[in-house]
């Protein structure tokens, strides 16, 4: 059973001031609610903030990024050591934005999760093709080349933790989402790159996510996938009210 994850990315959005009162409306709005997993993953200065402010809740509070090393001359990087002293215990890894305006690399990437895995951070990485790729139809060898890259050198038991999102870069921001369908082919790519990668066990357990504009209107029909398990959600995330409504998919 892969029990569903949803993950809200506040990208560059809300001071800890801003976080603390979305929390204040969201909270008792998901109280309870266990179906789920549910985190939210505010900007840095806002995540011990945030952090702090789900503590005793049913809502995990993660990073949108970090380096692979404790500690060095890297001016603007924060490290894994630094996210686990202040209670974080999930990171998101290679994120389109990531890759499309600071160069992220999957190489990166790979040293980013070996070392959010050694640290007991659950890492969520992230991957997904260009409209020209998804239009010359390079989905599936961009996917498993992705996820080839990242996974590189990890065992299966590493690999436990590991989620997975899916996330079409023509589909982030811009309002229109994959269709169920597309969506739940990508993902079988991605599980059966997965067995390739880390065996059957470890492809059957990790749970794989689906972003790109996922909101209250197109929720239900992404979740009734059965290769979908779960969602990362941007711009969405950012109002309590919507993002609770996504949380309570039927
Ligand atoms: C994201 O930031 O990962 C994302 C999917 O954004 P949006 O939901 O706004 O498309």
């Amino acid at each position: 059973m892969r029990k569903p994850f949803i993950a809200g990315n506040w990208k560059m959005y809300k001071t800890p001031k801003e976080s603390l009162a979305f929390l204040d409306a969201f909270l008792p709005l998901v109280e309870g609610h266990t179906r789920d997993e549910i985190a939210l993953f505010p900007t840095t200065t806002s995540l011990s903030a945030v952090i702090d402010g789900l503590h005793g809740s049913n809502v995990r509070g993660g990073a949108q990024n970090m380096h692979w090393l404790n500690e060095g001359p890297y001016t603007g990087q924060t490290s894994p050591t630094m996210l686990v002293s202040i209670g974080c215990r999930h990171v998101i890894l290679g994120h389109s934005e990531q890759r499309l305006y600071f160069n992220e690399t999957y190489e990166r990437v790979n040293l980013k999760l070996k070392a959010a895995i050694n640290h007991g951070i659950t890492p969520i990485v992230c991957v997904g093709e260009l409209l020209a790729e998804r239009e010359d139809q390079k989905t599936e060898e961009v996917l498993r080349t992705q996820l080839r890259a990242a996974l590189r050198n990890i065992s299966p038991s590493e690999a436990r933790r590991l989620i997975i999102a899916y996330e079409p870069i023509w589909a982030i921001g811009t309002g229109s989402t994959a269709s169920p369908e597309i969506a739940a082919q990508a993902h079988a790519i991605l599980r059966h790159e997965l067995t390739h990668c880390c065996g059957e066990a470890t492809a059957d357990n990790t749970r794989i996510l689906y972003g790109g504009s996922v909101k209250p209107e197109n929720i239900n029909e992404l979740m009734a996938q059965e290769q979908i398990d779960g969602v990362l959600v941007g711009g969405a995330s950012l109002v309590p009210t919507t993002f609770a409504n996504i949380v309570q998919y039927t």
